[in-house]
């Protein structure tokens, strides 16, 4: 059966639910969008519905270091998750080109993380290492928090 590429992927679905179950107060800031890249003629991978959105902000300390966990741990995992280019804060990594690495492009991604799949990737939604991964920092989070209410 042909794969419909004018809606969101399974892969980056299944992403959205791992992070949202671990981090509730994040936001769903859109997968598929049939738009080009900003400031640019191609096509963005949210044209074909293998993109995530995450809505993160830099601007509060608690969520830049949730994003840059994340960011790390999509990197980590990128070829479990099939990542094809990951952006966040400026900074970008990719199969082609690895990373990360300083991003220039209009949008710098101080208010959400962009993760994409390739065609072949975005079909697959079953990440064992990543789930877990996701899950040890969020604990971890979780005891830093309460740590830090103890120290005051
Ligand atoms: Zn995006």
């Amino acid at each position: 059966m042909a794969i419909d590429w004018n809606k969101p992927q399974p892969a980056p679905k299944a992403l959205w639910k791992l992070v949202h179950t671990n981090f509730p107060s994040l936001r769903f800031l859109g997968i598929y969008n049939n738009r080009n890249v900003r400031g640019g003629a191609t096509p963005s991978a949210h044209a074909e519905g293998r993109a995530l959105d995450i809505g993160i902000l830099v601007t509060i300390p608690l969520e830049k270091e949730i994003g840059d966990g994340l960011f790390k741990i999509f990197i980590d995992n990128a070829t479990e998750l099939g990542i094809e280019h990951a952006i966040w804060n400026k900074q970008i990594w990719s199969t082609t080109k690895g990373g990360p690495r300083n991003y220039k492009g209009a949008d710098p991604h101080t208010n959400h993380i962009h993760v994409a799949f390739s065609q072949a990737t975005s079909q697959t939604t079953n990440f064992p290492k990543t789930s877990f991964a996701i899950a040890a920092f969020r604990s971890g989070l979780d005891d830093l928090k309460k740590y830090r209410r103890t120290v005051g």
